[in-house]
Order: structure tokens, then sequence, then C-alpha cells
């Protein structure tokens, strides 16, 4: 079975979800029309050669696009923005960022010229009531963004959007943060966490890279522990993932490629179903493993 057949096949799986209340944000977000509530998701980007590669990831991310409603932007919180304070990417036309060394030359030339949205930047700062929601004129697309929507959405023709990730608060914070953003799903908005669940470069089998579906016993372990309490709709779990024993410290040695799962854990509605893509392990530390409610 190739990848998309495996998405297609994907059983679906009523969940319970706290539910939101999202009329008080409607009046700050009137600008923008309302539409079919959008998907929500988490991705594993996994290596940036994906960007440029065709693989059984990359074919699934390309047959998303083509699948999902066209949003009318798309709101990324990447694993590879991190900082102090929560900002968000308020400028016209954000530029590329190549935030890695001692990959091909092709990597670093390919492009992607999405716009941004002042206008829906201004809209985010505005429905988060609980920090004071920078408007960001420096960063731009980083990899754990276009790598994935230059696959998505290849003619670069939807304006993208980046949410920082505030490094210094825990994943209750990140989680009450993102519950926030929920009324953007009604208004075309696609909200996007992008990371890796299982994370662990120092403990990567670089020369088991190629190998389908490597993984320690720990890593299958632990991406198995996420699989569950995401399927139980079990977010208190998954914020308490230190408490959730060895093979979870192992998968998340630092929180920054697993704090995007928090946000796109807050956004699950009642109503919605769940489906897992690109379940898979690689180099046997990390897990490609991803996620759609919707
Ligand atoms: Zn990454």
């Amino acid at each position: 079975m190739n990848r998309t057949d495996f998405l297609k096949t994907l059983s679906l799986l009523p969940l319970t979800a706290q539910s939101m209340n999202i009329a008080e944000f409607n009046s700050f977000t009137a600008n923008l029309s309302s539409t079919e509530r959008m998907p929500v998701l988490f991705v594993g980007h996994g290596s940036p050669m994906n960007a440029i590669e065709n693989n059984g990831f990359t074919q699934t991310w390309e047959d998303l696009g083509k699948r999902l409603p066209t949003p009318k932007a798309v709101l990324v919180v990447s694993a590879h923005w991190l900082t102090r304070g929560t900002h968000v990417t308020a400028m016209e036309l954000p530029k590329k960022i190549n935030d890695f060394g001692g990959f091909p030359r092709a990597l670093f030339e390919s492009t992607y010229p999405a716009k941004g949205s002042p206008a829906l930047a201004s809209e985010v700062k505005e429905i988060i009531k609980s920090t004071n929601v920078g408007l960001d004129h420096d960063w731009g697309l980083d990899h754990g963004a276009w790598s994935i929507l230059k696959k998505m959405y290849p003619e670069a023709n939807i304006p993208i959007l980046q949410l920082s990730i505030d490094y210094y608060q825990p994943a209750s914070y990140h989680y009450a943060l993102a519950k926030q953003l929920s009324a953007l799903r009604d208004k075309g908005v696609l909200i996007l966490g992008s990371g890796n669940m299982v994370h662990n470069l120092r403990m990567v089998a670089f020369n088991r890279m190629n190998e389908p579906n490597f993984g320690f016993d720990w890593a299958r372990e632990a991406n198995g522990l996420f699989k569950k309490h995401i399927a139980d709709g079990n977010h208190q779990a998954l914020f308490d993932y230190e408490k959730l024993g060895e093979a979870v410290k192992l998968a998340v040695p630092t929180p920054d490629h697993y704090y995007p799962l928090i946000y796109t854990l807050a956004l699950q509605d009642k109503k919605d179903d769940l489906s897992f893509f690109n379940d898979q392990l690689q180099g046997g530390s990390l897990s490609m493993t991803s996620v759609m409610f919707g």
C-alpha cells in the first residue's frame, strides 16, 4: 500500500474534547467571512530534505493539500521558532529561512514565495487575550513551515503566518493560548502544528535513516503512548508528558518539537474526527506520526 492509499484508508475515530466558546471572538474576526470549519493538523516534519524529496511522507502532504478545503491562510506553529513571549509574523512577504546547515545546495536554493497577511496577524493578536502577542517583522518562514507547505501548496498562493512558541512557558500555557485561536477554524484558516512527537537527535541512527519504520523500542513505546492518549482525548496526560515514564523522557528530551502538538490538541472539537497519518518511526529515535482533527 502506498502512503496515499494508507491515508485514504485511515479509520476515523469519534472523540470527545472540550467544548469551545467562540462567540466572544467573532467580533474580531468579522472581516474574514465564515467558511466550513477547517481541520487542524499536527505534522511531523522530519528532515528538511523532505522539502525537495519525493517519498511516502511528502506524497501524503501533497495529497492533503489536494483533498482538504482550500484555506484562506495557514497559521503554522513551528518547533523552529522559539521565543520569549508570543509573536506572530506580520510582514507582507515573509522570507524563506534556511535554518539548518550541511544540506545540499538544492535545498538552500529552493524557494517558497508565499505571502504573509498583516491583517490576519492583527486578528491573531486581537483574539489572544491571555498575553500580548507581538507583531513580528523579522522572522519569516522556517523549514518547519515551508518544507511541508511546499508540498501541500506548491504554488505558494496561500498566505502563510507563523506563531512563535514562548519557550519559557509550560505546556499548559500553550494549550490555553491555542484554545483562543479556535474561531479561526471557521474563518478558513488552517492551523498547523509542525514538530515531531518523538524527537531525540542525539540518538539518531543516521546510517539507518532509510530503513522503513525503524525505531528503537522506547521510541515505539512512546509513539504508542502518544497515540493512545490522543485517541482517548486525554490531553491532561499529554501536557503532563514528563510523568509518562522513561520512554517519553527519551522521546522528548527537550519540548521544542513536542509543543506544536499541544497547540493542535487544544484546537480539537467535540465533533472532530481523528486520523493519524505518516505513522512511522525513522532513524530509531524520530517519529513522523501526524494527526488531523476535523
Ligand atoms: Zn525540526
